[in-house]
């Protein structure tokens, strides 16, 4: 189609700079959605050819956000998917564990279900999910049997098992999820400090291509050695297909982990949030926040984007999720690369730390399955004087 062809489509964001990378675009495109589908990402796009147009000069476009790690269910401060997504760009979410295979139903009745972000689950290897700290520690709650055979049963929403926090001895909780795994031909994410008798390299040496390793630059998981280099066995564990994530989070985020391992050329697989109340109020763990944190040690925006789009995408098994391609899902994201002097905040057990930034990514619009469920300076809305006068037939 050349931008002469005349289209008709309910919304056209115009005048935007669209990165997708699956389509290798990374130029000034318009966008135009018909129903709940992508129509159109053309240069120019006749104005008069949509029913509702939103100027986005200025702005970044890019497929609808994923976050690969967040949580709306379970005991640690979850949120309603639509309020920790939709106003920062996120379309689609993964809630990192916060279900077993005894509750998930519950989670998908009071929040998938009503939501209209798009909501997939990692199942905990706990049945009863984070249910608090004690329940995460027992291992007879951990059930690889059970676990699998809820995820065999609801696959359209299960892509995988979470294992986190467990402070034994042993690898119960990793063997056990492994094994869900492999019985459900899913993956596992892992979120687990090192121990006397279970240290990193262990872990790393059991995962398998696929599987995911969370929290990728904490301070209380090293990735940086005493030398200052990002250690050989994460670089061995990627060399094998061991995918690592962000989830950056209240207290998984550092920069001086992250930093030395991007100059190092050690870059996340995923950019994730750990979005969950806490997260959200200490270090602002949202998805743009964190992709601004990662520019300003250094990543290109299109990598950030990448790996905030297609690269989730593909780890859920959703490919057709992460790009604008014509035909997919019009889920879509609309950022400002703002200006400025800011302020970046990380956070480990050893406090929180600043980094001063002159570029803010600022989500400015999200549009989910065509429709626009945010709208921060009301891009997509006639302006106010061609408000129609009020029924004054009653006095
Ligand atoms: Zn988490």
């Amino acid at each position: 189609m050349t931008s002469s062809t005349p289209i008709k489509c309910d919304l056209l964001l115009k005048g935007g700079h669209v990165i997708d990378p699956v389509n290798g675009i990374d130029g000034p495109m318009d966008v135009a959605v018909s129903g709940i589908k992508i129509a159109a990402v053309n240069p120019d796009i006749p104005p008069n050819s949509a029913s509702r147009v939103a100027d986005v000069s200025g702005c970044y476009v890019t497929p609808g956000l994923i976050d690969l790690h967040a949580h709306s269910w379970g005991s640690v401060a979850a949120m309603f998917p639509d309020e920790m997504c939709l106003p920062y760009g996120v379309t689609t979410m993964l809630d990192a564990g916060g279900s077993g295979w005894r509750n998930f139903d519950d989670f998908r009745n009071a929040r998938i279900v009503p939501a209209v972000t798009r909501v997939f689950a990692l199942l905990n290897i706990v049945g009863a999910g984070m249910a608090g700290d004690d329940a995460e520690q027992n291992v007879s709650d951990m059930d690889a049997g059970a676990t699998a055979e809820k995820i065999l049963e609801r696959r359209d929403i299960v892509v995988g098992i979470k294992t986190a926090h467990f402070r034994g001895p042993g690898w119960e909780n990793v063997d056990r999820a492994l094994e869900a795994a492999e019985r459900s031909g899913t993956w596992v994410m892992v979120d687990q400090n090192a121990v006397e008798t279970r240290t990193t390299d262990q872990l790393l040496e059991k995962l398998r291509p696929g599987d995911v390793a969370t929290h990728c630059f904490a301070w209380n998981k090293p990735i940086i050695g005493d030398d200052g280099q990002v250690k050989s066995h994460f670089r061995e564990a990627r060399d094998r297909g061991v995918q690592f994530d962000v989830g950056s989070g209240n207290n998984s985020f550092s920069f001086a982990m992250a930093k030395p391992s991007i100059e190092q050329g050690f870059l996340p697989n995923t950019i994730s949030t750990d979005t969950r109340r806490k997260s959200l109020l200490s270090t602002f763990a949202t998805m743009p926040e964190t992709m601004t944190k990662l520019l300003a040690i250094g990543m290109s925006l299109t990598d950030v984007v990448e790996r905030s789009t297609i690269a989730p995408a593909r780890q859920l098994g959703h490919p057709e999720l992460g790009s604008l391609s014509v035909g997919a899902d019009a889920d879509i994201a609309v950022l400002e690369l703002s200006t400025g002097s800011f302020g970046l905040t990380d956070g480990g057990r050893t406090g929180f730390r600043v980094m001063q930034a002159d570029r803010r990514l600022v989500p400015q619009m999200t549009v989910r399955e065509g429709v626009v469920a945010w709208d921060l300076n009301g891009r997509s809305h006639e302006h106010w004087t061609n408000t129609p006068p009020p029924d004054n037939r009653l006095p």
